[in-house]
């Protein structure tokens, strides 16, 4: 027992009310000297994001780049001594899908290379093509007939013109000033906006798949877009299309040559095909599509419990990206986090009370799948009658989630839980001289901590410096962006917020699921 005042205080109150205290819980001082010193002396997390994003790359859900990837993740986390090491399936995913070369030339009316990359799942070109670029605005139906007939062997300029933006080029550096966290820590109360009215599809406005299947139809040689919007950057995603088709070998081989291409390119070919002059592009593409559809996989490994090894805390990031750079910030740099404090608490050879779980999630990117079918899976859904929870929803302390780029943690979003604010707020004292001082009450979304959080269970994003660069589902996504300071506290903290979670007296306290 480690703190019999404590207890005894504790057993009063729940003697009255039986609930979860959500009473600040002491620091582990020694616990946190030991974690401190081995992960900003002897980090390796710079080893892990490096071997990600400068030797493996790009790590699309279920390609052969990204099983290579969760190769090596598993071998890691094998090596630094997790147990319970499992690459666990999560759902039958579609066939695999990898870029192997692509290439985009001007030709005329004056030659310059291009930068452009596939849309995923879409095929590769019967060899080094040559099409004459043309303008193809297609809003609504009434239009498929202007261009019926005479679209066969174009490549089509099928987005308007990419309008730039200039902020990241005026902003510069973006680290949160003390104003800045002041103002988030007082907001208290975000009012909640009524939701917009749902304006029916107007029948007649062509949608993506709609565009799509005519160009296919019309034996186009390729689609040619720009959406990025940022100079030099290529968003390259996922073609068009319902999501239970997007990923299958069907789908991928029905759909067009699709290249996405930096804004600056892009406009230029635009521009001087609407003077009339001919714009004559070259291109090729080679795609590996995989012959069978596969299940794809979440990797796990842990630090066993002791006494209460049956409840968990666990730590995650997503593992999966966009294809068109090794997104060494989006996300990388939260995996690398994540598995160095796994190593860090092996290293100081922290013995935890419950046992402590590292998830690496894959498609996270198509839509959160990874972590929703594993928290679906393993925890259950209270909301959902027909599915309802499992003996472990009860045993989950909280998971702590990041992915907001790869800058420094500066607090910690309650996501509303103000029965995890003591506990939350009191574990930040040691990390007073990183900056991280911060506890909001906001909420964020977009990343796996939802998962936990829209199930009732505490899931939990860090607050972070913004960084500039790292353009996250871009092109230009590489470890020059990443500050290793930042990444080397991230996992300190980190760490220690997963081992005072393994050893405190009680779980984390939940919110009231609505
Ligand atoms: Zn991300």
């Amino acid at each position: 027992m480690r703190n019999p005042i404590r207890r005894a205080l504790l057993a009063m109150t729940l003697l009255g009310t039986m609930a979860m205290s959500g009473l600040p819980d002491p620091v582990d001082w020694v616990m946190v000297a030991k974690i401190r010193e081995e992960g900003l002396q002897r980090s390796q997390v710079m080893e892990f994001e490096s071997h990600m994003a400068d030797v493996l790359g790009a790590r699309l859900t279920l390609s052969q780049d990204m099983k290579r990837a969760q190769g090596w993740a598993t071998a890691v986390m094998a090596k630094i001594g997790l147990v319970n090491v499992v690459s666990e399936p999560f759902m039958e995913y579609g066939t695999t899908w990898d870029n192997e070369y692509v290439s985009v030339h001007l030709l005329e009316p004056d030659y310059t290379p291009m930068v452009g990359y596939p849309l995923s799942h879409t095929p590769g070109s019967a060899g080094k093509q040559v099409a004459e670029a043309v303008i193809v605005d297609l809003q609504v139906k009434g239009d498929l007939d202007r261009f019926r007939g005479k679209l066969a062997g174009k490549a089509i300029l099928s987005t308007p013109p990419a309008v730039i933006d200039m902020t990241p080029l005026v902003n510069g550096s973006q680290r949160r000033t003390d104003a800045e966290l002041e103002a988030l820590e007082r907001i208290v109360i975000v009012p909640t906006r009524p939701a917009a009215p749902r304006t029916p599809r107007n029948p007649e406005v062509l949608s993506a798949v709609e565009k799509m299947n005519f160009f296919k139809a019309e034996g186009v040689a390729a689609v040619l877009q720009s959406e990025s919007g940022w100079l030099g950057a290529v968003r390259g995603f996922a073609r068009p299309g319902a999501t239970a088709d997007r990923w299958s070998r069907a789908g991928t081989l029905a759909a067009p040559v699709m290249i996405a291409i930096t804004p600056e390119h892009y406009n230029r070919m635009y521009r001087i095909a609407s003077h009339g002059i001919p714009v004559k592009v070259e291109f090729e593409v080679r795609n590996r599509i995989g012959e069978q559809v596969e299940q794809a996989v979440n990797i796990l490994g842990e630090i066993p419990g002791s006494d209460l090894k049956g409840e968990v805390v666990m730590i995650g990031a997503h593992f999966d990206s966009w294809h068109a750079s090794p997104n060494a910030t989006d996300n990388a740099s939260g995996v690398a986090v994540m598995l160095e404090a796994m190593r860090i608490l092996k290293a100081v050879d922290a013995k935890p009370r419950r046992t402590i779980r590292i998830a690496l999630w894959s498609g996270e990117e198509q839509g959160l799948w990874g972590s929703r079918s594993y928290v679906r899976k393993h925890f259950g859904d209270p909301r959902d009658p027909k599915v309802g929870v499992t003996k472990d929803y009860e045993k989950l302390s909280a998971y702590f989630n990041q992915d907001y780029g790869p800058g420094q943690y500066r607090g910690i979003y309650l996501q509303g839980n103000e029965f995890a604010r003591a506990r939350l707020t009191s574990w930040m004292a040691p990390f007073k001289d990183f900056g991280m001082t911060m506890v909001s009450n906001q909420s964020l979304g977009s990343t796996d901590h939802v998962a936990f959080d829209e199930v009732g269970l505490p899931g939990f994003q860090f607050l972070q410096d913004r960084i500039p660069g790292g353009g996250g589902h871009t092109n230009l996504d590489f470890l020059d962006t990443v500050v290793p300071e930042d990444l080397m506290k991230n996992a300190v903290v980190v760490a220690s917020y997963a081992w005072h979670a393994a050893m405190s007296d009680e779980r984390i306290p939940r919110k009231t699921l609505k």
